[in-house]
């Protein structure tokens, strides 16, 4: 199966600003930047789309979101974030390996768009 753009990434054939990685997951920043601070919180493990995730997936899954709390310890933010992760096209998905998007830096409005 031909890499996504992310498991390029994973693999070091795409650069990326890596602000996070370990043997599950990997952190970089966003490159179309939707806030000061925009990160992507990323398994390494392929699935497409959170409504792929499976029960072995649960670890992972969460993982990601563990990884999210430590990149806010490493970057000292105090003022709040948003996790986001979209599923589908109409969500605003555009890149097929599930992301979690990590935004702070400003003040976020909600509902969001
Ligand atoms: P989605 O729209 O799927 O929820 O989010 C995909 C995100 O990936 C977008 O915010 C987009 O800017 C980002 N993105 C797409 N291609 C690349 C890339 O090659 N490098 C990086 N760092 N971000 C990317």
């Amino acid at each position: 199966m031909e890499k996504n753009i992310f498991e390029k990434i994973i693999s070091k054939e795409l650069p990326a600003d890596i602000v996070y990685e370990d043997d599950i997951s990997i952190a970089f920043k966003d490159i179309n930047p939707q806030a000061p601070i925009h990160i992507l919180i990323i398994p390494k493990k392929r699935i497409e789309m959170p409504e792929q995730i499976t029960n072995d997936d649960e670890v992972v899954v969460g993982h990601l979101f563990y990884v999210a709390k430590l990149i806010a310890e490493k970057l000292n933010i105090k003022n709040g974030y948003r996790l986001v992760m979209n599923n589908g096209e109409s969500a605003g998905q555009s890149v097929f390996h599930i992301h979690l998007h990590f935004l702070s830096g400003r003040k976020l409005s909600w509902p969001p768009g």
